[in-house]
């Protein structure tokens, strides 16, 4: 058997797993609970039948249906891998289904409205832990994942107060088992922290992209042509998933709106010494901001996601 990327299970760590919602993120759940035996059976629910036939095609979970209570029927784990903006009506579907004791957990890259719209929906007895999963690529649907997606990658978990410790240690052991690094945090500090990291960026190279489309003196063949100068890595991102990326900004208003504050209030110095020929102040911040850079370097972050696809 080919080596794995981390290290196969002897034994499952739980019974049957289910997955609602066979995106990106659920295929790659999919894909490495399989190649790492991590559960006894994989039920994978999507409410696009032909993605449900996709599934069963690529072999990646032993049931594949559109009923995502029937997929969540007796799973000791269910994760939620739909847009944020659809996890509160996906755990109503699935409450009645859910058995005492099982953990609900999903992969939404905001949390605060997360625990707010589900946690009133999960039933007694069903222990509710939130987690983020901090990896993903611009590309969507069941042939974009990949089972290696979350290796070296952070998971942010934000367990409720008084959530079961077991639980809680058996989620963050099912993360480890994929290769992820595990943080607890709580989901007000996650939402401040991802603002800034991922949410600002994707909205500044959606503007960006979107400015540079609609120039009347620069041609959109010419915008392609010299895009290595810097504009093809916002390209990249901009790509990223419409559906998902509405329901960030649309859950994460007042995290993204104060870190949009603070980087409108800091574009104005910028723009400020550009005006005024300050060589000096534009000097201070580029060399302030490249220790940035080799923090993530140094962290051994700085690698695109698919680049793990050609180990
Ligand atoms: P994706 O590839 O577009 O998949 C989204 C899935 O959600 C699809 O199965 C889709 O069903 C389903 N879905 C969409 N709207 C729904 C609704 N109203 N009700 C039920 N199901 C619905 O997206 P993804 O990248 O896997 O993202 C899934 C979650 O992961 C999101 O919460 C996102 O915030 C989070 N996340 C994403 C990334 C990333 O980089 N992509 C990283 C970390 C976390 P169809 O098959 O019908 O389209």
């Amino acid at each position: 058997m080919a080596e794995s990327f981390a290290p196969v299970r002897a034994e499952p760590l739980i019974g049957r797993l289910a997955i609602i919602g066979m995106g990106l993120i659920g295929s790659s759940l999919a894909r490495a609970a399989r190649e790492l035996n991590l559960a006894g059976e994989i039920a994978a629910a999507d409410r696009d039948e032909a993605v449900t036939q996709r599934v069963r095609a690529l072999g990646l979970a032993d049931l594949a249906t559109t009923s995502a209570a029937e997929a969540a029927k007796g799973a000791g784990l269910v994760i939620l891998c739909v847009p944020v903006g659809a996890c509160a009506a996906v755990t109503a579907a699935i409450a009645g289904a859910l058995a005492p004791g099982a953990i609900l957990s999903d992969v939404g890259s905001v949390k605060g409205a997360v625990v707010d719209q589900v946690g009133p929906l999960v039933p007694g007895g069903v222990h509710f832990i939130p987690a983020h999963p901090v990896a993903g690529t611009e590309h969507s649907g069941p042939d974009a994942g990949f089972a290696s997606l979350f290796l070296s990658r952070w998971c942010i978990l934000t367990p409720p107060e008084g959530a079961d410790a077991g639980a809680v240690a058996l989620l963050r052991a099912y993360w480890e088992a994929m290769g992820a690094i595990v943080e607890v945090m709580t989901p007000a500090h996650h939402d401040l922290v991802l603002a800034i990291t991922s949410h600002l960026p994707h909205l500044i190279a959606y503007n960006i992209v979107g400015t540079a489309n609609d120039l009347e003196k620069v041609t959109q063949s010419e915008v392609i042509k010299f895009s290595a100068g810097g504009f093809r890595d916002f390209t990249r991102i901009a790509a990223s998933d419409p559906t998902m990326w509405r329901d960030v900004f649309l859950h994460n208003k007042d995290a993204v709106l104060e870190m949009l504050g603070r980087f409108s209030e800091d574009l104005a110095i910028l723009t400020r010494a550009i005006r005024f020929g300050d060589g000096e102040t534009l000097h201070r911040h580029f060399t302030r901001t490249r220790a940035i850079r080799r923090g993530i370097v140094s962290l051994g972050q700085d690698k695109p996601e698919t680049e793990k696809l050609k180990r």
